[in-house]
C-alpha cells in the first residue's frame, strides 16, 4: 500500500522544525529514519496530515562527552555511527554493545537513537537501555526546553512524554563509575528480530566486593520497558556471590507478569524473563569485578 497524503516539510534548523511543529503539531509527525514510520504510514496505521522531514536539520547527529562525563548524543545520530563511535565504546560499553543488537545494520544505517526513544516500541533495546543507564531526554518547543529523566519518558505502549509540539533533540547519558559492569541478554527468533524477552543490567560494587547499586530492566515482556525493583533490593547491600544472581533471577521471574501474543507466551516470558537475568547479572557482576581488581 501507499502511504495516505500528507504536506511535507524539510525544515534545516531546528527552530524552523519547532515552528513547523508549533503551527502542525497535533496533525504532524516527524520522520528521522523512517524505520519504523514508513511501515506504519505505507501500511496507513499512522496518517499524520503533515511530515517534517528532519533529517536535513543541522546539528542534530552528534557524539560528545558529557559535562561531568558520560555522552551527550544528538537524536538524529544513526545507530550505525553509535556503533562504531570509539568514544561510545569507551565511555558508555553498554550501549555500545547494546546497537548491534537492533535489526540489521542496514536499518541501522538509517535508523536513529531519537527515533527509536521516541517511537517507544516495548520490545525495542535501546529504551530499557536508557532506563538502566539513568539518561536524560531534551525536549525542545517553540516556547522553551525541559529535560525528562528516562524513568519519566516512557508512559505507555509507544508513548512517551514528548507533547505533539515537541522534538527531541539530545540524548543524555551519564557515565558508569570505574567498579560497575553491564550486560544485555535477549532472545530473539532470528538475528535481527525484535527481542521476544530481554533484559539490561548495570551493577556497582566497592572493594569488598558488596553490591552498592543493581538496575535491571526487562523489555519485550509488557507495554514498557520494566524496571525490576525488588530483584534489584535484594541484591543491594549484599556480598556479590555465585548465588545473587539466581535470587536476583528467581524474583524476576516472580514478579514478571507477561503479555502473550503470537511470539511468545506468557509462561515462556516469565521463565526466559528470570534466566537471561541470571546471566546477565552473572556478566555484570564478573565484569564490576574485574573493573575493581
Ligand atoms: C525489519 C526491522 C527490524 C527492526 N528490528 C529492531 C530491533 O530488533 N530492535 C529495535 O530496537 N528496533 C528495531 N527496528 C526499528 C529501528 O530500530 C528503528 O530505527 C527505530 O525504531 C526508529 O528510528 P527511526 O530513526 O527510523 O525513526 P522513525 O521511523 O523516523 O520515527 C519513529 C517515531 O519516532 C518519532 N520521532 C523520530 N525522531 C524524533 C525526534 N527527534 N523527536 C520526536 N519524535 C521523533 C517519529 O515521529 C515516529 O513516530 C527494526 C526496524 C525494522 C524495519
Amino acid at each position: 500500500m501507499k502511504p495516505a497524503p500528507f504536506a511535507y516539510y524539510a525544515p534545516q534548523e531546528v527552530d524552523e522544525a519547532l515552528e513547523l511543529l508549533k503551527q502542525h503539531g497535533d496533525e504532524a509527525k516527524i520522520l528521522a529514519g523512517g524505520q519504523s514510520l514508513m511501515p506504519l504510514l505505507s501500511l496507513r496505521l499512522a496518517r499524520p496530515g503533515v511530515l517534517i522531514d528532519i533529517n536535513r536539520v543541522a546539528n542534530l547527529a552528534f557524539v560528545r562527552r558529557g559535562a561531568n562525563g558520560g555522552l551527550a548524543i544528538g537524536a538524529l545520530t544513526r545507530q550505525r555511527a553509535l556503533e562504531r563511535s570509539a568514544e561510545v565504546a569507551s565511555q558508555s560499553p553498554l550501549l555500545s554493545a547494546t546497537i548491534p543488537l537492533i535489526a540489521h545494520f542496514q536499518i541501522r544505517n538509517r535508523g536513529t537513537i531519537g527515533g527509536s526513544l521516541a517511537h517507544a516500541d516495548p520490545a525495542a533495546e535501546l529504551p530499557a537501555v536508557a532506563l538502566v543507564l539513568g539518561a536524560e531526554l531534551v525536549l525542545r518547543s517553540a516556547s522553551g526546553e525541559r529535560v525528562v529523566h528516562a524513568k519519566d519518558f516512557f508512559l505507555g505502549y509507544m508513548t512517551t512524554a514528548i507533547e505533539p509540539n515537541e522534538l527531541l533533540i539530545e540524548i543524555r547519558i551519564p557515565g558508569l563509575r570505574q567498579q560497575a559492569g553491564w550486560a544485555i541478554e535477549e532472545v530473539a527468533r532470528r538475528r535481527g528480530d525484535f527481542a521476544m524477552v530481554g533484559v539490561a543490567t548495570a551493577v556497582e560494587l566497592n572493594g569488598n566486593n558488596t553490591c552498592q547499586d543493581a538496575r535491571i530492566v526487562l523489555f519485550g515482556v509488557g507495554e514498557k520497558p520494566e524496571r525490576m525493583e525488588r530483584a534489584e533490593q535484594l541484591l543491594r547491600g549484599q556480598e556479590a556471590t555465585q548465588t545473587q544472581p539466581a535470587e536476583a533471577a528467581k524474583a524476576v521471574s516472580e514478579d514478571l507478569d507477561p503479555v502473550a501474543d503470537v511470539h511468545a507466551s506468557a509462561e515462556y516470558r516469565k521463565e526466559v524473563g528470570g534466566v537471561l537475568t541470571r546471566r546477565a547479572l552473572e556478566k555484570a557482576f564478573r565484569r564490576a569485578q574485574k573493573a575493581i581488581s
